[in-house]
């Protein structure tokens, strides 16, 4: 009221994929100038972090793009352009291009942070009307190890647990997941649970994270090696009788050939290569699987990793061989990255066809053509590169086309020197995006101006699957318009026949979805855009059945899998996995004795586009740093506060020193929102499975300046 606030509006939180409702206040000019959590919201309860609290400054910070761009060499001044002319380029460079060097030789790279019918809507148009192969998101960066993983344990992407499972587990083990700066208010909200139950906090990461000091056993464990240490608590769980026989009898194949490599993985063996000592392993592994119900999260320390599907496979199958999947409090719940990370897993199509469908199935492949209204044929039958193989396509000549939506690979990934020369290589490059500023702008031909989050209409997707609507609450400055917007006036140009139907309203695009989600896992035939806000999210599935049936859409939290199994699996099983442990990352050397661990700061989003230029973020953390161990300090007279270097094999970067004892002697941590730093020196080797990056195992050394 002290703002002079007339008016508030209701949208979910843009940034991370805890699925936060905010209401933004507007004064009496229509001005956002406060944002308030929800009181009645099932995940926030009326609470928001430090992001979400200032998430209205977003509306007019600096750099937002108001007016489409165009030049004709990537190292020209920008000239104003009309939409229709910009387009209209767009357009004719993909068809050009098309022709010239074949269908997928244009690449389409898109993001986490749009709202799920642009999500949708996009998938049509490519895989429907421009017909490239080549399509991802920047989730690989972030989650493509998760869903790897999921796929290859249940049959099927798609989170099982819920956050009400932390109010009925009796024991917690977080695997590379600093909850209280990167997922705030789930954090609190295992926090409420923890101090009601009391149940045990494991915690592995390299690093003392906030979480980590919060924990009741801290498992300080060598980079790169999780999977060795889930081999050994297995190898304990069987050697002591813990499992779970009969869950293992009726819902899983594969236990033979898991236990025959887990035998491999004693905990003394284990312990020399994970650094865990072996009567940790096995405390942990007894306090895992005697607990009632245990439960596991984990996020970028997994997933960020060459083993990162693997150990989401490893993680399932600790949580399958003692019986914890479907039972409350005992769950394997992926803590996703971006707002809508999961709704682009849904609706995008990236990897494969809407709502779980893969290109390789024949009926998925006839069921969306005959939907959509084109030609099964015009359908590729695998799916196409991943976003992390593309720039390598493109430095190869490959691929000469890139159309960039909502996510700057300059800044976000590995080894960026090289993407920068690959990005100089394009014959023509389009930048869609909120900020015209962005590192990847800068080798764009054409700049498309987007609205950003609650300038839009449309639904996301959280950690725990619950759909929560997002409403304009402002419209977009001055020529910039709704993604969703974009992407239906380039339908237009591709689709002349007008024989695909590209509805305009999110309301109608999502009850589209809900037809084609009828009987698949993701079920959201229950829902549309009223029920969503009034309800303040709810979690799929949620059926026209139910509906029929008179049942009320869930609330609290529901678990996807029962105990009785129903896996994604044509006979209902989930697979156990063996996981032979391979050493395949950089590691420190004479030359680079150091790794390099990176990760994120409560106050930043990703790359800064955002949050770097929100006074309020900005303030805490305006310019690169590295933590240091004092001992290393010392041994190299470096100071509080001193610029350093930090090199690697790809480049360098310089970086304030701030010794802390929360790294050891031989880690710097380097938070990775920087601009320009800590990717200069990442090497990011991938995941075979994810073809996600290891952007937390690099080698460095550092020099003085
Ligand atoms: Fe937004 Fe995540 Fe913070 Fe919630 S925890 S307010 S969703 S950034």
């Amino acid at each position: 009221a002290d703002k002079g606030v007339v008016e508030w509006k209701y949208a979910a939180c843009g940034y991370c994929s805890t699925g936060c409702s905010i209401e933004v206040g507007l004064n009496a000019e229509g001005k956002p100038v406060t944002s308030r959590g929800v009181a009645d919201a099932d995940v926030n309860r009326g609470k928001l972090c430090l992001k979400g609290i200032f998430e209205h400054e977003l509306f007019t910070s600096a750099g937002r793009g108001t007016e489409p761009l165009m030049r004709e060499q990537w190292h020209q001044d920008w000239q104003p352009a009309t939409w229709d002319s910009a387009l209209d380029k767009v357009h004719d460079e993909i068809v050009r291009i098309q022709a010239k060097y074949g269908r997928d030789s244009v690449a389409i790279i898109s993001t986490g942070q749009m709202l799920t019918e642009e999500f949708y809507t996009l998938g049509k148009l490519t895989r429907g009307l421009i017909g490239t192969n080549n399509y991802d998101g920047n989730t690989t960066l972030c989650m493509a190890s998760a869903v790897s993983g999921y796929k290859r344990s249940f049959g099927s992407d798609g989170p099982p647990g819920c956050y009400e499972d932390f109010e009925h587990t009796d024991c917690l083990f977080a695997w590379g997941s600093n909850l209280p700066e990167q997922h705030p208010i789930i954090y609190w909200r295992m926090k409420e649970a923890q101090e009601k139950r009391g149940f045990p906090l494991i915690v592995v990461d390299p690093r003392v994270t906030m979480l980590a000091q919060n924990a009741h056993i801290h498992l300080a464990i060598t980079p790169g090696t999780d999977v060795v240490l889930m081999n050994a608590m297995m190898h304990v769980i069987f050697a002591e009788k813990l499992e779970d026989s009969s869950y293992i009898e009726t819902n899983t194949n594969g236990i033979d050939m898991l236990r025959a490599e887990v035998a491999k993985y004693d905990p003394v063996t284990a312990s020399k290569i994970c650094g865990i000592d072996e009567d940790t392993i096995r405390v942990v592994a007894r306090l895992y699987a005697k607990a009632g119900a245990a439960m596991a999260i984990w996020t970028m320390g997994i997933n960020q990793s060459t083993h990162g599907s693997d150990g989401v496979v490893g993680i399932n199958n600790l949580a399958l061989i003692t019986g914890n999947i479907g039972k409350p409090g005992g769950t394997s719940l992926s803590i996703t990255g971006q707002c809508n990370a999961m709704g682009t897993r849904e609706w995008s199509s990236c990897s494969g066809l809407p709502n779980y469908r893969a290109l390789e199935n024949p009926d998925h492949r006839a069921e969306i053509a005959d939907f959509w209204g084109i030609d099964p044929e015009f359908f590729p039958k695998k799916r196409g590169m991943f976003q992390t193989d593309i720039y390598h396509a493109i430095e190869s000549g490959q691929i000469k086309g890139l159309w960039l939506i909502a996510t700057n690979p300059l800044s976000s990934l590995p080894n960026s020197a090289r993407v920068r020369k690959a990005m100089e290589s394009l014959e023509f490059c389009a930048v869609q995006d909120c900020y015209h500023d962005t590192e990847s702008a800068q080798y764009a031909h054409v700049y498309l101006p987007a609205g950003t989050w609650a300038e839009k209409d449309g639904v996301m997707t959280n950690t725990e699957r619950r759909i929560s609507v997002v409403k304009p609450v402002t419209p977009p400055p001055g020529q910039a318009q709704p993604d969703l917007w974009i992407f239906n006036r380039m339908a237009e140009r591709f689709n002349q026949s007008g024989k695909v139907n590209f509805p305009e309203k999110a309301a109608d695009i999502f009850l589209e979805m809900g037809k084609l989600s009828v009987g698949r896992l993701a079920d959201i035939s229950g829902m549309n855009h009223e029920l969503l806000e009034k309800q303040r999210g709810i979690q799929w599935p949620y059926t026209q059945e139910q509906v029929k049936n008179g049942e009320a859409p869930p609330k609290g939290g529901k678990r996807l899998y029962t105990v009785d199994g129903t896996f994604s699996y044509a006979d209902g099983k989930a697979k156990l996995i063996p996981l032979p442990f391979i050493d395949n990352n950089e590691v420190p050397d004479e030359k680079f004795p150091i790794w390099l661990n990176t990760g994120r700061l409560i106050e930043h989003w990703h790359g800064r586009t955002k949050t770097g230029k929100i006074g309020n973020n900005n303030k805490y953390s305006p310019i690169p740093f590295i933590e240091i161990n004092p001992d290393l300090a010392a041994e190299l007279n470096i100071e509080r506060g001193e610029y350093v270097r930090l090199v690697s094999r790809r480049s360098d970067a310089v970086v304030m020193a701030m010794p802390t004892q929360r790294v050891p002697k031989n880690m710097v941590f380097l938070p990775f929102h920087f601009h320009d730093c800590a990717n200069r020196l990442t090497l990011g080797l991938l995941d075979p499975h994810s073809r996600q990056p290891a952007y937390k195992q690099s080698a460095v050394r550092i020099e003085r300046i």
